[in-house]
């Protein structure tokens, strides 16, 4: 499939140029409404937007993540059949999506789905403790051509993210691999799009294939680096009794009342309760995990469970490769 793919000239402003390039495509798409990644205080949520002129608060690429977005959209999608809606998600929530999507048959008229790439997410006391504002998404996006900046401070889930590009979305905002400070793509996916909407006048002209081919490297060399980081994060780990199904299962079921890593999951469906936990349940849930790590943030006992979902999911991956029938 091709993409075409757009330069947008951001003059050292990328945030409040992204902003504005965020209000003209709400405009043109004629939306009513979009859902995106807004300051509310000290932190950063997702938000919804029902107006182009109130978009002065979007920040998409803020290194926090509360929430992932994906169930909220999901549900508005179904809430809201037929509407002009659009959301910008990383990536982790377009995986996230697409899962729940399949899961529920949700329609998918009239959406957009827009991608933003992904430095990475501080937690939130890291945030706040860096200054939780545009000046620290202007910070990080400064080491956006390297492919992001002390990787160690970010999320676990984040280190060892399977992919931080997004894929599957009509358009995304590209920056990684790219001096991000005064130069991103849109690259636009979607043939509808690609027939219907008018971006000249929301971008500086065409992205100059030396550009493409920066961004589209950076994606190998970040999937190596966060693979690696992976590998790392399982060897220390040494909670063995966890990194099986059986063993999960056993373990979440000993959590007391607690349901928090369920309830924060957004492939998880909602109304489950952990007594019904069965191992096909289970597999189902991993092998679509989204890896954003939000079970990880909500837990109190600190266990690390963005690298035991992952390990396991990648184990189960495995098993069904050799035999479709193992698991
Ligand atoms: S898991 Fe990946 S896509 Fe999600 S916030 Fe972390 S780096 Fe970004
Ligand atoms: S299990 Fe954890 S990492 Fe996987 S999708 Fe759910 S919250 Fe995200
Ligand atoms: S959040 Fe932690 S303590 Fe709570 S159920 Fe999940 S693993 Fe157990």
């Amino acid at each position: 499939m091709t993409v075409s793919r757009w330069l947008l000239e951001t003059g050292r402003q990328t945030p409040r140029s992204v902003r504005q390039f965020l209000s003209g495509l709400y405009r043109e798409l004629e939306l009513d409404a979009m859902l995106a990644p807004g300051y509310k205080k000290q932190t950063v949520l997702p938000t919804v937007y029902e107006s182009p002129d109130l978009l002065g608060s979007v920040d998409p690429f803020a290194p926090i993540m509360m929430v992932n977005s994906a169930r909220l959209v999901a549900d508005r999608l179904q809430a809201h059949p037929g509407k002009r809606f659009a959301a910008v998600l990383r990536a982790c929530e377009i995986r996230a999506l697409g899962a729940i999507v399949g899961n529920r048959a949700i329609a998918l008229d009239n959406f957009t789905l827009i991608g933003v790439d992904c430095l990475g997410t501080f937690t939130e006391e890291e945030f706040k403790w860096r200054g939780g504002s545009e000046k620290l998404t202007r910070e990080v996006l400064r080491f956006a051509r390297q492919g992001g900046v002390a990787m160690y401070r970010y999320r676990p889930a984040c280190q060892m993210c399977r992919d931080p590009i997004p894929s599957g979305a009509d358009l995304t905002i590209d920056i990684l691999g790219l001096p991000a400070q005064t130069r991103v793509i849109i690259s636009v996916h979607s043939p509808h799009l690609q027939n219907t909407l008018d971006i000249a006048p929301l971008v500086t002209g065409q992205a100059p294939e030396a550009l493409v081919v920066q961004h589209d490297q950076m994606r190998e060399c970040i999937q190596e680096r966060r693979n690696r980081a992976f590998e790392r994060i399982t060897q220390a780990l040494e909670t063995d009794l966890v990194m099986t199904v059986d063993g999960l299962i056993d373990h979440l079921s000993d959590c007391e009342t607690c349901q928090a890593c369920l309830n924060v999951c957004p492939i998880y469906s909602t109304g489950q309760v952990k007594e019904s936990l069965n191992r096909k349940t289970v597999i189902d849930w991993l092998l679509s995990c989204a890896g954003c790590g939000m079970c990880e943030q909500s837990c109190h006992d600190h266990l690390p469970l963005a690298a035991i979902f992952r390990y396991i999911q990648s184990e189960l991956e495995a098993a069904l490769r050799e035999s479709p029938a193992a698991t």
